[in-house]
């Protein structure tokens, strides 16, 4: 009889789901045969590579043979001139989900528990299964993260809290001021990972400096992504920034070169490109803007969103007509046969939401036109 490799595997990998990743434009192709697929599902830069970008990794394409500086010198050194942190509070990883699971792989174990709240971004729950270590799911305060409740569930046991501001699905964010009076709260030997993969886009008002912080409490680690408004998230890189004792630590256990050649080039260059990432940003100010509109115009109610993404509830609108009933799913379903991906968001508790990358103008008017085949939806 052939073993079973599952019961063979640690009890949480047993229990493990695959992440289900944002659907490629060309398994699309393949499925529908359909061309001028318009991806919106994933949170990419609908801006593609920086010029700069672009004109740097072809000097580098061929020069390949060598392993990649494994303590990436350049590109920390510019995140340390442009973040004012020192090199040495600088961990790197192969793209930040890499460096999510490193905290928890150098310090949780299966006797642990790890804070994050509902709705948070499903990696975390992904890696928390992983180590076998026990998630503590705390209920979302409007769709968004209840720190007060969070603060609650920390138990002997707690060793690691999650925390997305801006949060993906959602794009719910918190205060500074709300962030800052709960550090103040959380016990110093608990650490609290604070996800701002989208920190680019959120105004600058809003966004205050959670970097000025880690000297105050040592036990906060900052993690942000090239992936996004950088636009680099088929290279994989991200950074975290912490205490020069913890980045020691997540050093340690990473892999030596998990972060290759083109990525650390391409994320040192985009870095010092403030027009790219300027225009970027006003892209999506505008892209905001214009789904934001449409969503009311139509009433359909959307989470407001400090990200470059927007989540929409497509049933909001059906008052008494409930036999058109669609789920988050149907209706993705429905857009990809126009040819338009976009997420739905079962797993994460929300069935009748979709999440919505913001895209450029072209590909946003496409999804507005397939959302209203799709919904036969009517101005009101
Ligand atoms: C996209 C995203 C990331 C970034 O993942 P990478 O591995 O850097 O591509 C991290 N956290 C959240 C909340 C995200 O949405």
């Amino acid at each position: 009889m052939p073993c079973d490799f599952l019961s063979l595997a640690n009890i949480g990998v047993q229990q493990l789901q695959p992440y289900q990743a944002g659907k490629p434009i060309e398994e699309l192709q393949r499925e529908l045969g359909l061309t001028n697929i318009v991806k919106l599902a994933s949170n990419e830069n609908p801006l593609g590579l920086s010029d700069a970008v672009k004109s740097a990794l072809q000097a580098l394409l061929f020069n390949l043979t060598r392993y990649p500086d494994a303590n990436g010198f350049y590109l920390k050194q510019a995140l340390a001139d442009k973040y004012t942190v020192s090199c040495q509070q600088i961990t790197l990883g192969n793209g930040s989900n890499d460096l999510l699971e490193l905290v928890a792989r150098a310090f949780v174990t299966s006797d642990h528990e790890v804070i994050l709240a509902q709705h948070a971004f499903i990696v975390y729950s992904l890696i928390i299964q992983a180590i076998s270590a026990k998630a503590v799911v705390v209920p979302a305060k409007e769709y968004g993260h209840d720190l007060t409740a969070m603060l609650a569930a920390i138990t002997v046991k707690t060793k690691l809290i999650f925390i997305a501001n801006p949060n993906n699905p959602t794009g719910s964010f918190l205060a500074q001021s709300d962030l800052y009076a709960f550090l103040t709260k959380v016990p110093s030997n608990v650490l609290v990972v604070l996800d701002e993969a989208y920190f680019e886009y959120v105004t600058i008002t809003a966004r205050g400096n959670s970097l000025e912080w880690i000297s105050e409490f040592a036990n906060l680690i900052v993690s942000r992504t090239f992936s996004k408004a950088y636009g680099l998230a088929g290279l994989r890189i991200g950074y975290m920034i912490s205490n020069t004792q913890i980045a020691d630590i997540l050093n340690r256990v990473r892999q030596p070169f998990n972060c290759n050649v083109l990525a650390l080039k391409a994320a040192e260059v985009v870095l010092a490109d403030e027009d790219f990432l300027n225009e970027t940003v006003a892209l999506n100010d505008r892209g905001m803007r214009d789904l934001t509109q449409f969503f009311e115009r139509y009433s359909l109610e959307y989470i407001p969103s400090m990200g470059n993404f927007i989540t929409v509830n497509v049933n909001s609108r059906i008052t008494e007509q409930l036999s058109d009933k669609k789920s988050g799913d149907e209706v993705y379903q429905l857009l990809l046969q126009e040819g338009i991906i976009v997420r739905p968001i079962t797993v994460y508790g929300l069935e009748d939401h979709l999440r919505i990358s913001i895209g450029t103008q072209l590909e946003n008017q496409r999804f507005k036109d397939a959302l209203i085949k799709v919904l036969n939806l009517k101005r009101n």
